[in-house]
């Protein structure tokens, strides 16, 4: 199956629109802009066919594309995010096609000096031939998550038209705000009505991934004691300095600058102080939740040393749950990634298997009672003025979700 045409046609399309979300943003969507795109894939799933289309308040777009087989076949749900990442800008896209790429310099923009290669970019390496897209060199492509959006609806209208297809009731969901963490805060999994879901919304042509961060925010807030430093010895508590400390005493190797794979870290990523007041703010990450639980206990250790040699000052810690990791929920259902691995195989694509360093929006609806992996779109470097897709790597994303499609019909 071909749908590169249509592929890029769609992409183009939705990266036009600018989508930016902001995470300072107090209302939901964080942006309005996000609507214009939201009321566009409205009107083209009406257009393409798909039955119940709504946009909500909140600005989620949800459609379904009726059974075409009988009998009690599972609803599968696929679902791609509207916003793209407040890291770069998202005005004035202008997406390029790179046609055939022979392995030389990607030029995205002479005059800004932005090319692509397999030597700021190794992973590039294994997609010669292909037809690489990029925008223009002063803005990021939105390829995350718009490739997802224009796979989902490329193979949903191939759905559409072809009832000969088997499968049971499928659900599209596109949703704003997943780059600020919010994506799925108002999402209503019940009205929803699927049982299990995909979001299409990984990198590179083959990974899916079952597994991601666990993660906690931290809080450390000192108060110090403040005297004329003339006359301080013994009588101060700096702040401002006891925090520092603090800071420094964690290991540099569990830092998120020395740390991979399934290496988990805690990150300080803000510090304020002064001599009677100081405060740090964190985040812990780690795949395995006894590793995290024995990261705080060490930066607990380090606190609780602290109070020791600085009795006249004051430190109180705390951590705050903010996601799991979606592993827990998604074992309880080995038929989601057993189906999807058979998927991605039968569209002639190795799986690759890995944790992702993050969160998606997949792993807050697992734990709501939507167990949902991520699948890839054939894109990388994201979140800047370097993302490409692969055309061909989203054909074969979207052969992978015309597969699954079948796949829970059997
Ligand atoms: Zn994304």
């Amino acid at each position: 199956m071909d749908f590169k045409a249509s592929l890029y046609k769609r992409l183009e399309k939705y990266a036009r629109v600018d989508t930016q979300s902001d995470e300072k943003s107090q209302t939901f969507p964080s942006t309005k802009k996000q609507l214009v795109l939201a009321k566009l894939l409205a009107a083209e799933l009406k257009a393409i066919g798909a039955k119940g289309v709504k946009l909500d308040k909140y600005g989620y777009v949800t459609a379904e594309i009726p059974a075409t087989v009988k009998g009690n076949k599972p609803v599968i749900g696929f679902l791609a995010h509207i916003d793209t990442s407040p890291a770069a800008s998202g005005k004035g896209v202008k997406p390029q096609v790179h046609k055939g790429w022979k392995g030389g310099d990607i030029v995205i923009s002479r005059r800004h000096g932005v090319v692509l290669n397999t030597k700021n970019c190794p992973e590039l390496a294994g997609f010669k031939g292909e037809d690489i897209v990029t925008a223009s060199g002063d803005t990021l492509l939105g390829a995350d998550n718009k490739a997802g959006i224009a796979i989902i609806m490329t193979a949903a209208e191939h759905l559409i038209r072809h009832r000969e297809i088997p499968h049971g009731a499928l659900k599209i969901g596109f949703t704003p705000d997943e780059e600020v963490g919010q994506g799925v805060k108002y999402f209503d999994v019940k009205a929803f009505g699927a049982k299990y879901a995909y979001t299409f919304d990984g990198d590179m042509e083959g990974s899916v991934e079952d597994e991601n961060f666990n993660a906690d925010c931290v809080k450390i807030s000192v108060t110090g004691k403040s005297v004329h430093p003339g006359s301080a010895k013994n009588a101060m508590a700096n702040a401002a300095r006891i925090a520092a400390e603090i800071v420094a005493g964690w290991p540099e190797n569990m830092l998120p600058e020395t740390t991979e794979n399934r290496e988990g870290f805690i990150m300080f990523t803000d510090i304020s102080g002064e001599t009677e007041k100081a405060e740090i703010s964190g985040i812990v990450r780690e795949h395995d939740m006894k590793k995290l639980k024995a990261m705080e206990r060490q930066l607990g250790a380090i606190v609780a040393a602290a109070r020791l040699k600085y009795p006249l000052a004051k430190i109180e810690l705390s951590f705050r749950e903010q996601y799991r990791n979606m592993k827990e929920i998604i074992v309880k259902h080995p038929e989601v990634m057993g189906k999807l691995m058979a998927a991605v195989k039968q569209a002639g694509v190795t799986p690759r298997l890995k944790p992702v360093r993050g969160g998606t929006d997949g792993a807050r609806l697992s734990f709501m009672g939507l167990p949902t992996p991520n699948v890839f779109t054939g894109g990388y470097n994201y979140h800047g003025r370097y993302e490409w897709v692969s055309l061909d790597g989203m054909n074969r994303s979207a052969e992978v979700l015309i597969n699954l499609a079948r796949k829970w019909a059997e």
